[in-house]
């Protein structure tokens, strides 16, 4: 698609109407430079702040603004009444042939999608219901699962905050598929990635916008580029006074359209696939991460509707007003398989790649389960990819986890493991706490 029909701006009233509000609209909150990320649990959400995530002063950078005035900006009043609460929808695979022709094992799972339920049965006796923010069933498009789980969070970020959708599930119950279909001979099977970048690319103006993406492995603790593939052990960098994470060594590619994003993404899978082929591993046992940064400039009439109005923007030596550009980054996550790597029998290189395949992935659950208890401690220095997810993954950034089971009874466990690790999510409320 090119750019040259964009419209400029905001986006339309309907691509606003969104189910899930940005998460920093309740009282108290705010972002800007002074804006001190915090999480806490969803029943308690005037809890202090603690340390962990937001022990450092994450600056709310979700949304910021090169004028100094960031501070006087409050966050847009929006009506949902849990803001914040990292939003957790579940997706159910179709049996695959193999599972169709599986006669001893019938499906564990039983949906609910109009009450946002699922039913996981061990056994005749023995069932389990689960809630969840949205219940997939096997016959839900791609485009309703980007609507309801993704397009929120990108609207979150065309309004100048940071945002995380994140891929979660054992190998094979279909997170790439969801995350990262290119759609190439049907464009209704395209995936969360492609759909992002359609709505980021209608919604901003080539000659004053800008977007960049990185795209991102991360594999065995070392951060691989996937447009680049001979660059590896890429060091994240942390700025001391903002909080800003970026991975400034990666290739940084400023996306003309949709045309564009597509061969760059096509580039990346490729590349993805060499990695893992030449180091004799699967991609399912590293972390895909695409990394989009949006510069937005937006006139001071445009502003004039919210509560983000600048009150004195900055003028050029003339005396003309200059733009206010807003910064912000999205992330989609297309993570390892969450399954167990059996250790047992492993040695060399496998016994290595075992002990630190999941590093990531367990400290990802750590962070969870700490933020879920509202422990004073979030282990997110642990690994990479929490390192990388600081900024983006609270505060007043916005994030939605979709995870991805299978329907049969064969992998109970694991799917149970996954249920457990959703609903621990499900608990997560992200505040912006000022420090005035
Ligand atoms: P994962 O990335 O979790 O390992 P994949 O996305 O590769 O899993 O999916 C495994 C297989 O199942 C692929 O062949 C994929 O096309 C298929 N698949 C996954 N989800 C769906 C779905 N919702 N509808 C149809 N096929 C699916
Ligand atoms: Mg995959």
């Amino acid at each position: 698609m090119a750019t040259s029909g964009a419209t400029a701006g905001r986006p339309s009233s309907s691509h606003r109407s969104e189910r899930l509000p940005p998460n920093h609209g309740s009282n108290n909150h705010g972002s800007g430079r002074n804006g001190v990320a915090n999480f806490s649990v969803n029943n308690q959400q005037q809890q202090q702040p603690s340390q962990n995530l937001r022990s450092k002063n994450v600056s709310a950078n979700s949304r910021r603004s090169v004028t100094p005035t960031s501070r006087n900006r409050s966050p847009p009043q929006e009506n949902d009444p849990e803001p914040g609460r990292v939003r957790v929808a579940i997706r159910v695979r179709p049996r695959n042939a193999q599972e169709l022709s599986d006669a001893d094992y019938a499906d564990c799972v039983e949906l609910q999608p109009e009450l946002k339920k699922l039913k996981l049965r061990k056994n005749n006796w023995n069932s389990e219901f689960y809630k969840f923010d949205e219940v997939f069933a096997e016959s839900a498009s791609q485009k309703r699962i980007y609507e309801t789980v993704a397009k929120p969070v990108v609207e979150s970020v065309l309004n100048g905050y940071n945002g995380t959708v994140m891929a979660y599930g054992q190998t094979g119950t279909g997170k790439t598929y969801t995350v990262g279909r290119l759609g190439k001979d049907d464009v209704s099977e395209r995936g969360i990635m492609v759909r992002a970048l359609e709505d980021i690319i209608v919604n901003t103006t080539p000659s004053s916008d800008s977007v960049e993406m990185s795209f991102l492995q991360l594999y065995m603790e070392s951060i691989q580029d996937l447009l680049a593939p001979e660059k590896i052990n890429i060091p994240i960098v942390e700025d001391a006074k903002t909080g800003e994470v970026s991975v400034p060594g990666a290739t940084v590619v400023k996306i003309q359209d949709l045309d564009h994003f597509l061969q760059l993404l096509q580039i990346g899978e490729a590349n993805r696939l060499a990695a893992n082929t030449k180091l004799n591993t699967e991609s399912s046992r590293s972390h895909a991460i695409l990394m989009v940064n949006i510069r937005k400039s937006v006139k001071n009439d445009e502003e004039t509707d919210s509560s983000f109005q600048e009150k004195d923007s900055k003028t050029d030596r003339h005396g003309n007003q200059m733009p206010i550009v807003r910064k912000s980054k999205l992330l989609i996550v297309d993570l390892a398989g969450s399954e167990r790597i059996d250790k047992s029998g492993s040695e060399g290189r496998l016994l290595e790649e075992a002990k630190f395949i999941n590093l990531s992935l367990t400290s990802l659950g750590k962070c969870i389960n700490a933020l879920a208890e509202n422990s004073p401690h979030i282990p997110t220095r642990d690994s990479k990819l929490t390192r990388l997810l600081r900024d983006s993954f609270g505060g007043s950034a916005r994030t939605s986890l979709i995870i991805t089971i299978g329907p049969s009874s064969r992998h109970y466990p694991e799917t149970t493991s996954t249920i457990m690790f959703g609903q621990r999510a499900m608990k997560i409320v992200n505040t912006v706490k000022l420090r005035e």
